[in-house]
């Protein structure tokens, strides 16, 4: 055994001093090295590491164009090149697991403080607001899901939590509004359809849209109501008040201006 170890240990030996003749110093290995262990409020567990400089200043670019695809683009891509967790695909994230994951490239990125502008409602003057971003509230997708919504007595459906993938098909038909995207997101949730004849199941996104756009509201209501009782996520909503009146309001952060 001794006599082992000290051939090991020559070797060793060896090995560094050949080393330090060939190692150039290089800054490179050095930068952004840390990485941060992060659970979503889904339970899924990823490794990040920060936003880089050059990559926030990307970011910034890319989002004055302002169409709500190049804003999903841009967010796309800095959210995948700080994922480091090997074999995840960014596609199967869930849009509710989204803006946790947002906040929490923020704090790593660029710490809990928080700052911005918010108008008034009651005197129109303006006011910086600061928020500790390290005391958003998490909310974790419940234990039990019941995926079946009934709509009438021949109408159910089976319902689902959308992806990031899911939303990419639906930026793809080319939608300009915000609440075009929340009504396909709403249609894009429903996985089956189930009438006394059998369950439909292979439904395009255009099926879908056809089923929500002719539904009466009330069951449409069913749909939504299905997402807040399941919601998951983070907890949004803020109380802010008037430097200048006083007046409290309700104000809702979003996730999109954390890099700001
Ligand atoms: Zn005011």
């Amino acid at each position: 055994m001794p006599k082992v170890q000290m051939v090991e240990q020559s070797k060793i030996k060896k090995t560094k001093a050949v080393k330090k003749e060939v190692v150039k110093p290089d800054f490179r290995k050095y930068l952004n090295v840390y990485e941060f262990d992060v659970k979503l409020p889904s339970g899924i567990k990823l490794k990040l590491k920060p936003i880089t400089a050059g990559q926030l200043k990307k970011f910034m670019t890319s989002i004055k164009s302002e169409t709500i695809q190049e804003l999903s683009k841009a967010m796309y891509e800095m959210i995948s090149s700080s994922i480091v967790t090997e074999d995840f695909d960014i596609n199967d994230i869930f849009l509710n697991d989204r803006p946790a994951l947002i906040l929490e490239l923020r704090k790593i990125s660029k710490g809990t403080v928080f700052q911005f502008e918010y108008k008034c409602t009651k005197c129109g003057s303006q006011s910086l607001i600061t928020e500790d971003l390290g005391d958003v509230k998490i909310i974790k997708m419940p234990d039990k899901i019941n995926p079946i919504v009934e709509l009438d007595d021949n109408l159910s459906v089976q319902m689902d939590f959308v992806k990031i993938k899911d939303e990419q098909e639906i930026l793809d038909l080319g939608l300009e509004t915000e609440t075009e995207l929340l009504l396909s997101i709403i249609a894009i949730s429903v996985k089956s359809i189930m009438t006394p004849e059998g369950d439909q199941d292979d439904l395009s996104l255009e099926d879908k849209i056809f089923f929500t756009d002719n539904i009466p509201q009330p069951m449409y209501e069913k749909l939504t109501q299905w997402h807040d009782e399941f919601h998951f996520g983070i907890d949004m909503k803020r109380k802010v008040k008037c430097m200048h009146c006083k007046e409290e309001s309700d104000f809702t952060l979003d996730a999109d201006n954390f890099f700001f």
